[in-house]
């Protein structure tokens, strides 16, 4: 709409409203291609024009005009989410926070920050300060904090701290989709109905999250002749608290021989550790993984920790990643495995799937629980044979929350009861990322 078009450039300015073909396909884009099914279905979708507000404010003024010309509008941080989140479904605009990248309070245990602050920017400015987040995701570089708390889970630091949803987000500030849209202060339990709600029950603007202390952290791959002795020293390591930890992360042959830059430091047929232990640590850690059959193969001092390629970017949905680049025919699921019956079920999908499924497994302490979470690349065949393997993940116990497909409340990771409540009290019209939530009726 022409008229919608000249009220968001007297907004913002003609230089941050796009409506060029190419910015248009670039930024309605995310890594959904990880997901064969998903390719299939987004591939075509694209925004008819990109917004780019540059100050906090611009937001409820965009959000107003959308609201009055019934507009759908999709945010879009870093667009690094696996699951066509920020693709916007139904044409309208893409509304990109990247621009909004104030540290706003560094306090005791906590930072507040604009949503579109780049994680990795923000880790740094904190350690220079002798802090770290407690949580980010492998995609730190390139992903926003707005775009982990909307859309991600956890990443490295979770072995510790937990995921999103474990007193890592302390609160938020967000606008309702309304033609005058409500600012809101949201904390405590309220804010489950914002965590990974993709954009859909409001826009977030600042963000709130848990700090800690500054570690100095060291790096060790170690290697392991089979995945179960990997697997046992993982769940050592991640239960035993003595030890403190960011990454506990094990891929099993032949995923370390895609990690292209390391692959040379690994034994043939070998299952990796991929370790981020506190510095200091390296003989305890070192010994116990000896008790197991494991041996260093490469390690990364702490005074090159984030100024180098690391070995979180080896893990988490990077695995997948080195993955996908060896060989185009693979995905992955998303599998919570039992905390302590994981090697019973790791055998029975073994037999089941000796060549389509190999595993690989992030540390966790999930509510409180030590459990490891799986993130496996299977050898994709056809739609049909990935949710075979779905079910069959499921009938051993396995919990999945499936990457393949957009729909919000199809994963079973949060209750989502009160999230579509609050979809419709901030978004009466259902403006606000259509299509991605199907429970709303
Ligand atoms: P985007 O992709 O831009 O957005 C994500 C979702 O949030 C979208 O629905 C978007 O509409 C919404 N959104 C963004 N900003 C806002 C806002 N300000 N207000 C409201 N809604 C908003 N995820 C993990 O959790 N842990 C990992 O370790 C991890 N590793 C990954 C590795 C790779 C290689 C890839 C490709 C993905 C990985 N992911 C991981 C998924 C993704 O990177 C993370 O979720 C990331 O934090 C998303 O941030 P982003 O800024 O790119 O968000």
């Amino acid at each position: 709409k022409q008229e919608f078009v000249e009220e968001l450039i007297g907004l913002v300015g003609e230089e941050r409203v796009k409506l060029d073909p190419e910015a248009r396909e670039k930024l309605s884009k995310d890594y959904y291609w990880y997901s064969p099914v998903l390719n299939d279905l987004l591939k075509q979708k694209r925004a008819d024009a990109i917004v780019i507000p540059s100050r906090e404010d611009e937001v409820p003024a965009i959000l107003a005009a959308a609201c009055r010309h019934r507009i759908p509008v999709t945010v879009r941080g870093g667009g690094t989410g696996n699951y066509g989140q920020a693709v916007p479904l139904h044409g309208g605009i893409v509304l990109d926070l990247s621009r909004l990248t104030d540290i706003l309070e560094v306090g005791d245990g906590f930072v507040t920050v604009q949503c579109g602050a780049r994680i990795k920017a923000l880790e740094l400015e904190l350690r220079k300060r002798d802090r770290e987040l407690c949580i980010y995701p492998s995609t730190y570089a390139i992903a926003t904090i707005g775009g982990f708390v909307s859309g991600g889970s956890g990443g490295i630091g979770s072995i510790t701290w937990g995921n999103l949803w474990d007193g890592n987000v302390l609160g938020a500030v967000i606008y309702t989709m309304e033609e005058k849209p409500r600012r809101l202060e949201v904390i405590g339990d309220e804010l489950r109905n914002y965590i990974h709600s993709y954009g859909t029950t409001g826009i977030m603007t600042q963000v709130t999250m848990r700090i800690a202390p500054r570690t100095e952290w060291f790096q060790a791959a170690v290697q392991f002749p089979d995945a179960e002795s990997a697997m046992r020293f993982g769940e050592r390591l991640a239960r035993d608290d003595a030890i403190r930890k960011r990454l506990v992360s094990i891929s099993e042959h032949p995923i370390p021989t895609w990690f292209i830059p390391f692959a040379k430091h690994f034994e043939p047929g070998a299952t990796v550790a991929l370790l981020e232990i506190e510095d200091g640590t390296g003989e305890a850690v070192a010994a116990m993984a000896a008790e197991y059959g494991g041996k260093a193969a490469h390690t990364i001092p702490a005074d090159r920790y984030q100024k180098t390629l690391g070995l979180s970017d080896f893990t988490w949905n990077h695995t997948t990643l080195w993955a996908l680049k060896s060989d185009p025919t693979i995905t992955y699921l998303q599998a919570a495995f039992h905390g302590t019956r994981y090697l019973e079920q790791m055998r029975l999908i073994k037999e089941r799937f000796p060549d389509e499924v190999l595993f690989h497994f992030e540390w966790v302490r999930s509510a409180g629980r030590i459990a490891p979470s799986g993130l496996p690349i299977v050898r994709y065949r056809n739609k049909e044979r990935l949710y075979e393997i779905i079910r069959y993940f499921e009938s051993v116990g396995v919990r999945i929350f499936d990457p393949h497909t957009f729909v919000l409340d199809y994963d079973a990771r949060a209750d989502y009861s009160g999230m579509i409540r609050r979809k419709k009290t901030n978004d009466p019209f259902g403006l606000l990322n259509p299509g991605k939530i199907k429970l709303l009726g």
